[in-house]
Parts: C-alpha cells; structure tokens; sequence
C-alpha cells in the first residue's frame, strides 16, 4: 500500500528516519514538497532561501529519479492538497520529520486532523530529542552550557542510515508542477552569481563540504573558527543543515571518527559544542515560539530603538564606513553567508552602536542568508541583543576595530570585500578614518570619495547604547 512522505527541512534520502519508517510499513512511497506562502506568518522565505529551495528540489529530484521514483512538487495551501494527494493516490499513512518551527508545527497538526490517515513524525533535524533534555525537575534548560551537559550525558546520536537503492512508487503517479514555473530564482537584476561559485545545493554537495572540512581542517577548528579570512576554517554546512541535506548525526558521527582517527580532541570538543549549539537554538524556538520576535528577556521590551532609514542602507550594502563591517555585509550580499565571527561583529554594530533593533537586522539576514534560519537567527540576534535566555551582557560592546584586528590581523578578509582599501597598511586598513593624511594619500584613498567616511563615532555610538540600557532596562 501507499504512504506520502511530506518533506519540509528534510531534504535528503539518506539518513532519513521517516522515509525509513515509510519504506519498512508501506510498500510505496510517493515524496511530495509543498511551497506553502499562504500561510500568513512574516517569515516568509526570503530570497536567498528561495534560490537555495530551487536548486535543492532540483538534485532531490535527480536523487529520486535514480531511484525509480520522483519528487510531486505542489504549490498552495498544504492541508488541502495534502488531504487531496491522500485521496488521490489512497495512501493509508503520511511520514514526516519533526520541525521546531512553531507554524510549521501548527500546520502539521491541521494537516493532521484533515487527512484522516495516521500522520507519523520522525527525528530528522537535530541530534537529540527535546523532550528527552529535561532539568532535574522536570523543566527546559534556559542556558547553553548545561544544556549541552545534558546531550553530551544521553546516548550517543543514533547510527546514520544509508540512503535506500530504490524508493518503489505507486504505478501512477499524481501530477506536479514543474519546478522552474515556480520562479524561485532571482528576476532581473539577478544577484546570485555569486551564489553559484560558492554553493552546491543538495545531498551531493553537502557530503563534499563535509568531507573536505574533515580531511584538512577539524584539527584547528578550535583556533580557525574565528579566522574569517580563512576561507575553510569552518565547515559551511549551514545552509545544508538547515534545508536537511545532510543531518546533524551525520555529521555529528564522521566528525568524531575522523577527530578519533586524527586525535584532534580539541577541535572536536569545539565542533561538536558548535552542532549542539545548533540543537540548542532549535530547542528554544520550540519552548519560546516567539523567539523571532520578542525579547526573552521581558525587561528588554522598551530599549529606545532608533529609527534609522539612511544608516539602515549603509549596514545593508555595507557602506558605514566601518570596514571589518562592510566586508561581512558585502560577503553576505555575495554570497548569501557570513563568517560567524563577523556575523556578531556586525549584529553588534546595528544594535548597539547604531541603536537599530535587533529585530530589523534580524529580517535582513532571514531575507539574505542561504542558511536564514528562524531558530538560530533568532537565538543568535538575541543573544547579541542581550535579550535572550543565554546572552552576551548587553554592556559588553564588540568593539569593530579591535576585533578586526584581532581577527584578520593581515587584513585578508577586509581586503578582499572591501578592495578599495587594498593599498592601506595593515596598521591602519581597520580604522582608515584614523591614518595620517599622508598615508591615505599614498594608497591613493580620500575618504568621503572612494570609500565612506563612518557614519558614526565609535565611542559615542557605545555610549549612547550604555546609556539607553541604563534608562530603559528594568533592573540593569
Ligand atoms: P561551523 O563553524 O562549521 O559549525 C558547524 C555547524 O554548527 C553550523 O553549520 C551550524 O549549523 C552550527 N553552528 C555554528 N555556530 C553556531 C551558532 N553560533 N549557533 C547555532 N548553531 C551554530 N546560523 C544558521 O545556521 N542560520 C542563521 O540564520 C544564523 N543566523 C545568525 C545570526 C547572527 C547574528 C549570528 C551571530 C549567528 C547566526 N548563525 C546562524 C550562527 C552561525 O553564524 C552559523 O551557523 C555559522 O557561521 C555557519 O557556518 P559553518 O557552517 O561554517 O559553521
């Protein structure tokens, strides 16, 4: 008999719990993605997503074509056409994964109640199960520290599975869309050129990102993770995680075989805290489902945000003039990624230094990142924001400058995003409104004209957050 297997953020045939239940109880399968935009929430995909989305539903497809079956590509309102596909096809179950999303949650539950046939969740993205990580008493952990006590105390992450050799369909398959009528893909102009040269969407290119990160650079993890000039001192399995192409077990168990084989205990203790991180913010969402848009913190509530429409523009195109600044806005432009290290510098600058909510710059990344994701976005912004569960004090302000210097010391990174800084020696490339005239005049840069002048003074811009954190925050 028939099952659907309902893919979401699970977009993968190997290590795939659900298809494996599907396949041990129904006979055949029919895979079906649904591009819901009915649903009113505002964190519709953003742009960045939707390029991902194309070109992952693109080698899905393939994946299930080598294996006698193919990918039913709907587009509308998930509960009717799903409860439409069960008649259609007569399946008697419907398989998915576990989401942590809470609207996708709520959807799975209407979907639920108007199929009429048994809908059977499974583990797919995170290591551990979230109702298995209870405190003493029964609660949710709030901070990331003994919460990942508590994973790393469970039995390990389950064995991944292999990708199954065939996935049997029913004779007649219902119809789908064609993908490229869906117009996921950037109109003119078409920003994602640089998109292309960075990224291989799909289970293929996932398990190749994993490997090479493996082979070269788990050893230094520890120490290269905060190097954003080095273009492989972190794995960049982001948006393959998020979109499920690979899963966190997976990676979770090559990671550690290849530190056990190497003896690199410390970049696996960094890596895998880095994976549970990423469980943890999963574990958030699904305990706060207003993360992405109100402060954990309630105190936090009547920061005076300010509105900031020119400065806005500049943070986004990467023009304030602050450079360690501008190259991570423009890197996420180009590429639809940022280093972590100058995810946080940046986010910093907006909410602190300029005074912008995090909730502003929060939509910008969920709209530009090929790994926008809403529990981490949201976690991460409000953790720079002082406002969540587990936070960096909202009085402790990165300040751009010597983070630049501490982090790409020899200017790689700044020079390759923000090029008219090139000729800057490196003494001065982090702070050019700082370096003597005759300086700026032998690189050949006037600022105001070939690069911006900042938009603010550092200083001031700190004060002014200390001070508004003072007046405004019940209890600082
Ligand atoms: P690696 O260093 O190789 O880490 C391996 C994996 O661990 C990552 O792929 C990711 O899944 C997870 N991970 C790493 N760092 C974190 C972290 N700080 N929090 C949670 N999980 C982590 N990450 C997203 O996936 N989506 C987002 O939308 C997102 N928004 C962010 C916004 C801000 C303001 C900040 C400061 C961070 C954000 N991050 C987000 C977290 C982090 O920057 C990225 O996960 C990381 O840079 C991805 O690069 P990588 O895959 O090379 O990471």
């Amino acid at each position: 008999s028939v099952a659907i297997l309902w893919l979401r953020h699970d977009l993968r045939l190997s290590d795939h719990r659900a298809l494996a239940a599907a396949l041990d109880e129904f006979g055949l399968i029919v895979p079906v993605f649904v591009l819901d935009e009915s649903d009113e929430n505002r964190w519709a995909l953003g742009g960045a997503s939707r390029w991902w989305l194309h070109h992952s539903l693109a080698a899905l497809g393939a994946a299930l074509r080598k294996r006698q079956s193919e990918l039913v590509l709907r587009r509308g309102d998930s509960v009717s056409i799903l409860r439409d596909l069960v008649r259609e096809t007569g399946a008697a179950a419907l398989f998915c994964g576990e989401t942590h999303e809470p609207w996708l949650r709520s959807l799975t539950d209407a979907v639920e109640k108007a199929v009429g046939v048994p809908v059977h969740r499974r583990r797919v993205s995170t290591l551990f199960d979230a109702e298995a990580i209870r405190t003493k008493s029964g609660g949710q952990y709030s901070v990331y520290g003994p919460f990942a006590r508590a994973c790393r105390a469970q039995p390990e992450p389950e064995d991944p599975l292999p990708a199954p050799q065939s996935i049997p369909s029913p004779k007649r398959m219902p119809r789908s869309d064609a993908l490229d009528d869906w117009g996921l893909l950037p109109k003119k102009p078409d920003w994602s050129g640089g998109f292309d040269t960075m990224w291989t969407p799909g289970e293929a290119g996932a398990d190749k990102k994993l490997k090479s990160f493996l082979k070269d650079r788990l050893d230094g993890y520890g120490a290269s993770r905060n190097v954003p000039g080095d273009p492989q001192g972190t794995s960049m399995l982001s948006p393959h995680l998020h979109w499920g192409e690979i899963s966190p077990n997976q990676v979770w168990h090559a990671a550690k075989q290849a530190a056990d084989r190497k003896k690199a205990k410390s970049g696996w203790d960094s890596f895998s805290g880095e994976l549970l991180w990423h469980d943890f913010s999963a574990y958030l969402l699904r305990y706060n489902p207003e993360m992405p848009e109100k402060p954990l913190r309630a105190a936090y509530a009547k920061l005076p945000w300010r509105r900031d429409k020119a400065g806005m523009r500049a943070w986004q195109q990467g023009r304030t003039g602050i450079p360690i600044v501008d190259a991570g806005m423009r890197q996420l432009w180009r590429h639809g990624w940022m280093h972590n290290r100058v995810r946080m510098i940046t986010a910093s600058f907006l909410v602190k230094h300029m005074l912008v909510s995090w909730q502003d710059g929060e939509a910008w990344f969920f709209d530009t990142l090929v790994d926008a994701d809403l529990a981490t976005n949201a976690a991460s912004w409000q953790w720079i924001g002082g406002c969540g569960t587990d936070s960096q004090p909202f009085f402790r302000v990165f300040n751009p400058v010597t983070q630049g210097k501490t982090h790409d010391p020899d200017g790689r990174y700044v020079r390759h995003y923000v090029p008219e800084l090139k000729a800057l020696p490196d003494r001065w490339l982090h702070c050019p409104w700082q370096a003597p005239q005759s300086v700026l005049g032998k690189a050949g840069l006037v600022l105001g004209r070939d690069y911006p002048k900042p938009i603010l003074d550092l200083d001031r811009g700190r004060d002014r957050a200390l001070d508004a954190y003072r007046k405004h925050v019940r209890g600082a």
